[in-house]
């Protein structure tokens, strides 16, 4: 668990579009933040410099105490669930789970008690010997939770991770994500464009406009205002 501090952040892409322009933002330990707003308005950009996917033009982010600025992603200490799962097609759910751990040289028994805990919480145990594509959409967004959760992160960043699922399958797996949230306690970022979704997962909403921050507060606020 860690705080994620963002300090007048700035993005100019090459070209010379300012997607992101000095956006400042603490973070709490623990807490579920969902950032909104229309399409373009620099969402996407702003969770990819806190990844470390894009660089940073400007502005400092830090995770805990550390600046994290010039850190490689696997250096960040984050898990990353993205929208199309990014799950390696040619392992099976075991090894999509365990790859990550392994890389980093986490001893065999560690890894697999660790992989146990994860299939026990997202209800995968049954499908652990096969590939991704013998499952289901909702299936391979478990796995994509699963790999997120055996590394123990400081932090979660969720990239529009329920876009690709069906209405009702969405509903189902929001209530799982923000269970498990608050089991873990894991500090979390997530993006979505779903104002059902925000509400439902957000301690705090902030609202994104053309790259800046438009308002930031609880869901009811937000949503209630006149
Ligand atoms: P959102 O996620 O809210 O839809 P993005 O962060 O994707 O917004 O985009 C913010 C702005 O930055 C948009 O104007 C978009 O066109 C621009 N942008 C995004 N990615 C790039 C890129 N790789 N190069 C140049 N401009 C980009
Ligand atoms: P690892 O970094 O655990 O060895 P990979 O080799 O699969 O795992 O990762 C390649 C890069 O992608 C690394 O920078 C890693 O941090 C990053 N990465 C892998 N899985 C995730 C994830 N779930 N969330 C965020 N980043 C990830």
């Amino acid at each position: 668990m860690a705080t994620i501090t963002l300090d007048n952040v700035q993005k100019t892409y090459a070209g010379g579009t300012t997607a992101v322009q000095g956006i400042s933002l603490d973070i709490r330990d623990g807490e579920f933040i969902v950032l909104v707003g229309p399409s373009g308005c620099g969402k996407s950009t702003l969770l990819r410099m806190v990844a470390g996917l894009e660089a940073i033009t400007g502005g400092e982010v830090r995770i805990g105490e550390r600046r994290v600025n010039d850190l490689d992603p696997a250096d960040r200490d984050i898990a990353m669930v993205f929208q199309n799962y990014a799950l390696y097609p040619h392992m099976t759910v075991r090894e999509n789970l365990a790859y990550g751990l392994k890389n980093r040289g986490t001893p065999k028994a560690e890894i697999e008690a660790r992989v146990a805990e994860a299939a026990r919480m997202l209800e995968i145990g049954q499908y652990l010997d096969r590939k991704p594509r013998a499952l289901s959409g909702g299936q391979r967004q478990r796995v994509a939770m699963g790999r997120a959760i055996v590394r123990k992160p400081a932090a979660f960043l969720f990239d529009e991770p329920l876009s690709n699922l069906d209405a009702r399958l969405r509903v189902t797996m929001r209530a799982e994500i923000r269970k498990l949230q608050k089991r873990l306690g894991t500090t979390s970022l997530y993006v979505t464009h779903d104002q059902l979704e925000a509400m439902t997962l957000a301690d705090r909403l902030v609202v994104l406009n053309g790259g800046r921050i438009e308002q930031v507060g609880r869901p009811l606020d937000i949503y209630h205002a006149p």
